[in-house]
C-alpha cells in the first residue's frame, strides 16, 4: 500500500445524517464526556473491505485525483490507521481546524475563547498525529484548515512533513509522485488551481457534492474570496450525486453560495439553478450547504420554485437549512470589509436586504443559520449597536444566529485576532441578543430536525439540547458577571 488517506476523527462521522451537528467539533472538550460525544453524537464511519464507506469530501477529491494519476490509494478512518503505519509510504490527512484557530473554535473554546478548554477538533488532530508519528511514512496534511499549520516549528512539533494549502487536486499527485520516486520532500506548498475537478470514487460525509468553487465577492476577511467562481458541469454533479445516493439519504449541494451556480457576475442564473435542483432531486433528497442573503433576496420566485420542487416541508425535510453570513448590521463596516457581499445591491441597503432575505426564507421554509463577526478591526460601539438593532428586526424569523470572533485571514491577515478578553459590555449585549434569538427557535428546530434520526440518538440529543440550553444560559450569566 503506497498511500493511505485519513482525516481527524471529528470529520470522520456522518452525524446520523444531521450534517450541521458537525459544528459541535468546535465545542470545548469538557462539554460532553468523550464516550458520549464519539459514540452517540459523532459515531464513527462504517468500514467495508478495510476502507471507509464514507469520507470527507476533500479526502474523496484527493483520492480521486490520485487514482486518476495511477496511484494506489486507500481511505481509512483514523481508528483503523494503526494497521497501516508500517505499510504506507505516505499518509495524507484532511483537516478543517487542526489547531482550533477557526472562528467557531476560537469563539467557544481554546486559550482565548469563552470556555478555556481545547476544542474537540484540535484534540482529535493532535491525537491522530501522535499515532502517525510511530510511522516511517511521510505525513502530508491538507484541507480547509491547513493554513494553521504553515509554520515549520509547528510542523516539526507535530511530525508533519508536508502541508498543502489551497486546492490539492493538481498539486498533491505531483508532490506524492516525487516522494514515491525517492525525493525527501518537506515543507509548505500552495496548491495550483485545478483545471479539471475529478469525480469522487466513493460516498462523502453528509452526501456533499461540490457544485461550484470559489466566490469572488471579495470580503476582506475571507479565504474563498481569493478564488474566482467556477461552476462544475451538471453531468459531473449528477455522477457524484448518484455515488452518494447509494449510501446517503441526502445529497448536500455545496458551494459558497449555491444560488450562484453558473451565475454570470452577481445575477442569479435562475434557469440553471432550477435545472440543477430538479436534476439532483430525481436522484436523491436535496440539501444545501451555504447561500448568500443578497442572492436569495434577488431571486424570490426561484426560492419558492425550489421549495415547491423539493416538496418542502415534508416529514423528512421540514425545511431547507443553509449557512449564510450577516456579519454586521453596520453599513460603515459593510463598506469597509464586505461591499461585494451585498451585490447586486448597495451597502447602504444591507439591513433591508438581510431582513427581506429572512422573510423570503420564512415564507418558503428555508432556515438561515447565520454568522455575525464580533471584533472587526476598528469596530466601534456604534457598529455593534447597529447589529443589535438588525437582530431585533430578525427576531420573528425562524433562524439561528451565531456570533463569531474575528479571525485575521486573507487581506486582514496582519490584524490582531479578537479574544474573549476583548469583549466589552456592548459585545455582551450582542451575544445575549443572539442567545435569546436562538433560544426562541432552537427547541422548535431541534424537534423538527431530529425527527428523522434513529430513536436512541434522537432521545439523547433532545435531552442534551435541553441540558445545553440551561447550561448555556447559566454559563453566559456567570461569564457576564465575571467580566462586567
Ligand atoms: S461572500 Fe462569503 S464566501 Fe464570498 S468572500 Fe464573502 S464571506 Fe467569503
Amino acid at each position: 500500500m503506497d498511500i493511505v488517506l485519513t482525516a481527524e476523527r471529528c470529520l470522520m462521522s456522518n452525524y446520523h445524517g444531521a450534517l450541521f451537528l458537525g459544528f459541535m467539533s468546535c465545542a470545548p472538550r469538557n462539554l460532553i464526556p468523550s464516550k458520549i460525544f464519539f459514540n452517540i453524537l459523532f459515531p464513527p464511519v462504517k468500514v467495508k473491505d478495510g476502507k471507509a464507506v464514507i469520507a470527507p469530501y476533500g479526502t474523496r477529491k484527493i483520492e480521486a485525483a490520485l487514482i486518476e494519476n495511477g496511484f494506489n490509494v486507500t481511505v481509512v478512518p483514523p481508528e483503523k490507521i494503526s494497521k497501516f503505519l508500517d505499510k504506507a509510504k505516505i499518509i495524507g490527512v484532511t483537516t478543517n481546524d487542526p489547531l482550533g484557530l477557526g472562528p467557531a473554535s476560537t469563539t467557544f473554546a481554546g486559550k482565548y475563547g469563552l470556555v478555556k478548554e481545547e476544542p474537540y477538533n484540535a484534540y482529535c488532530f493532535r491525537n491522530l498525529l501522535t499515532t502517525l508519528r510511530q510511522s516511517k511514512a511521510k505525513i502530508a496534511v491538507g484541507g480547509a484548515g491547513a493554513w494553521q499549520l504553515a509554520d515549520e516549528k509547528v510542523m516539526e512539533e507535530l511530525g508533519i512533513d508536508i502541508v498543502v494549502i489551497g486546492e490539492g487536486e493538481k498539486t498533491v499527485p505531483e508532490l506524492f509522485g516525487r516522494i514515491l520516486n525517492g525525493e525527501n520532500l518537506k515543507g509548505i506548498f500552495y496548491g495550483e488551481v485545478a483545471e479539471r475537478i475529478p469525480i469522487i470514487k466513493g460516498a462523502t460525509v453528509g452526501g456533499i457534492v461540490e457544485i461550484a468553487r470559489g466566490c469572488g465577492r471579495g470580503c476582506k476577511f475571507c479565504q474563498p474570496t481569493l478564488q474566482r467562481l467556477r461552476s462544475r458541469s451538471l453531468e459531473d454533479i449528477l455522477k457524484e450525486a448518484e455515488i452518494n445516493a447509494r449510501v446517503n439519504r441526502f445529497v448536500t449541494l455545496h458551494a459558497e453560495d449555491v444560488l450562484r451556480y453558473k451565475a454570470e457576475g452577481f445575477r442569479v442564473n435562475e434557469e440553471e439553478v432550477l435545472k440543477l435542483f430538479s436534476s439532483v432531486a430525481k436522484i436523491s433528497k436535496v440539501g444545501i450547504s451555504h447561500f448568500s442573503l443578497a442572492s436569495l433576496a434577488s431571486a424570490e420566485k426561484l426560492i419558492e420554485e425550489i421549495s415547491n420542487l423539493l416538496g418542502i416541508p415534508n416529514k423528512e425535510q421540514p425545511w431547507l437549512a443553509g449557512q449564510t453570513g450577516i456579519e454586521t448590521g453596520s453599513v460603515r463596516l459593510v463598506k469597509e470589509y464586505m461591499a461585494g457581499k451585498v451585490l447586486p445591491f448597495k451597502p447602504e441597503d444591507w439591513c433591508e436586504i438581510v431582513e427581506q432575505a429572512f422573510g423570503i426564507c420564512s415564507d418558503n421554509h428555508w432556515v438561515p443559520c447565520a454568522t455575525l463577526v464580533i471584533g472587526f478591526p476598528k469596530e466601534t460601539e456604534d457598529d455593534v449597536m447597529r447589529t443589535i438593532e438588525l437582530l431585533d428586526r430578525l427576531r420573528r424569523y425562524k433562524s439561528l444566529v451565531v456570533p463569531l470572533f474575528f479571525v485575521p485571514l486573507s487581506a486582514l491577515k496582519d490584524q490582531r485576532p479578537f479574544r474573549s478578553e476583548d469583549l466589552k459590555s456592548y459585545h455582551w449585549e450582542l451575544m445575549q441578543k443572539c442567545w435569546e434569538h436562538d433560544l426562541r427557535w432552537i427547541r422548535i428546530l431541534a424537534d423538527e430536525y431530529l425527527a428523522k434520526m434513529p430513536i436512541i440518538p434522537r432521545a439523547f440529543l433532545k435531552k442534551f439540547i435541553g441540558w445545553a440550553v440551561k447550561e448555556g444560559e447559566k454559563r453566559l450569566k456567570e461569564i457576564i458577571k465575571l467580566t462586567s
